[in-house]
Order: structure tokens, then sequence, then C-alpha cells
């Protein structure tokens, strides 16, 4: 009677609390005591209210699907009712450039999702006790967005990608703005698919010369070496895996499609 929901979405003892307190037996109808106060009155008045249209048939009990519309159970009801409460308002869905292997838009994803080891994301995962500062410059907490977006070492490889691209230098508030700097500006729609995927491109080279030059070697990590690495990297993808074939490296070099 009081705790499985039958008559209403919710059990009985969830919308009629007071009366639910004056049973002597939870499972049925069976006062310590008669309501009296108000509030248990007005209870007693809904619920005789609710029982008026309910008719009582002698047939066994049985259990009823109640997340849907038809009283049906099916796979199909169960997976629209778990994600009918769920709010998708601000999914964010990353565009992958066609262009950029899928290498380095699988770690751009892992970068906007937290999910590269960095000090700050091991220490959120109880993996890292320690100090999370900075393994390469020490003055700020090493996470994706200082090593690859902030860092001296990403400061000056953006930098000189924003001149090689014609456009005013980045400014990143999160990782989230590696995969979406390219929206932001007015360049032509080639430029702006180059751009997107030199975003991916860069992304994956700042880091392994991070990592690799920097944190593992411990050797003096160059940021215009990055820039290169970028430029002619995202040059070989760029021409043979897009529909510019023709491109030449002298237009590459000048941003000019
Ligand atoms: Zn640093």
């Amino acid at each position: 009677m009081w705790i499985d929901p039958w008559l209403i979405a919710v059990p009985l003892k969830d919308r009629f609390p007071m009366l639910f307190n004056l049973e002597k037996d939870k499972r049925c109808l069976e006062w310590t005591r008669t309501p009296n106060a108000v509030v248990e009155l007005q209870e007693w008045n809904d619920l005789i209210e609710l029982l008026d249209d309910v008719i009582i048939k002698d047939t066994p009990d049985k259990w009823v699907w109640m997340g849907g519309n038809n009283k049906e159970f099916s796979v199909k009801a169960l997976k629209e009712f778990l994600i009918s409460s769920v709010d998708f308002s601000d999914r964010f869905v990353m565009q992958w450039p066609k262009w950029v292997p899928r290498k380095c838009c699988m770690f751009m994803w892992r970068v906007v999702m937290d999910q590269i080891p960095t000090l700050s994301a091991l220490q959120t995962r109880n993996t890292f006790s320690e100090d999370v500062s900075c393994s390469m410059c020490g003055d700020d907490i090493e996470s994706a967005y200082h090593l690859l977006c902030v860092s001296q070492v990403a400061s000056e490889v953006w930098f000189h990608i924003s001149r090689w691209c014609k456009v005013n230098p980045f400014i990143f508030i999160s990782v989230k703005d590696l995969v979406e700097a390219h929206e932001f500006y007015n360049v032509g729609s080639v430029a702006k698919e180059a751009l997107h995927g030199i975003m991916h491109v860069a992304t994956w080279c700042i880091c392994v010369g991070i990592v690799l030059h920097g944190i593992i070697c411990s050797i003096e990590v160059k940021p215009k070496e990055i820039f290169q690495d970028i430029k002619s990297l995202s040059f070989l993808w760029f021409r043979n895996r897009s529909k510019y074939r023709n491109l030449c490296w002298k237009s590459w070099c000048k941003f000019e499609f």
C-alpha cells in the first residue's frame, strides 16, 4: 500500500508522509491513532479523493512499467526514460579536421576532456599527491591548459603560428579554445580549414616537444623548432590528405591559398 508506487507515480508514503507516520504496520492501513491534526486531515482527504477512483479487482497483482507512455517495459522505453532527464544543452561536440591524422584528433579530444596525464589531472584522480607545479617551469600548476596554451614554450609557438597564419595573436581562456579558435577569425574557407587542422597539429607537436625533450630527456625545448615541425608536418598532411593537392610549399609558408 505505502511502499511501492501503484496509485500515483511516487509511493504513497512520499505523497502522504504524515499519514505514513501514523501507521502501525507500514504495509497496510492500521493507525497508531486516528488522524486529527490539520495536515493529517488534509492528507487524509487527499488520499480518500485519490482512492475514490480505484476499483480493487480480485486478480493477482502485477508489475507495470511507469517510465513511459504505455505500460509495457522495453529496452527502448528504458533508454528513453534514462535520457529524458539529462540536460544536453551544454553538450560539446568536437568537429574533427578531416585532413589531420586520427592520432592528433584523438589527442586533442583527450586534451579537451582533461584526459592527458598532467600532474594536476593525476592529482584530481587521486593518483599523485606530491607537488603539482609545472615540471618545466614551476611557475604554475601543471595542467593541460598551462602546458599547451599559456606556458612560455606554448605561448611562443602560438605567437609564431598566429603570425604565419596572419591572424591576431591567440588568446586561450581554456583548452576548448584550441579547437574553436579558427571559428573566430575572418579568413577564407580554405584558410579556415587549414587553421582548424593546424591547431590540432600544433597542440600535438607542442606536447611532443615539451614531454619528449623537456620532461623526459631534459634537453632545451626550442619553440622555433616546434613551430618549424608544425609547419612542415601540417603541410605534408594538408597536401596529401585534403583536396588541395596542388598546394606548394611556398604558398603554405605564406599562408596564401
Ligand atoms: Zn610551465
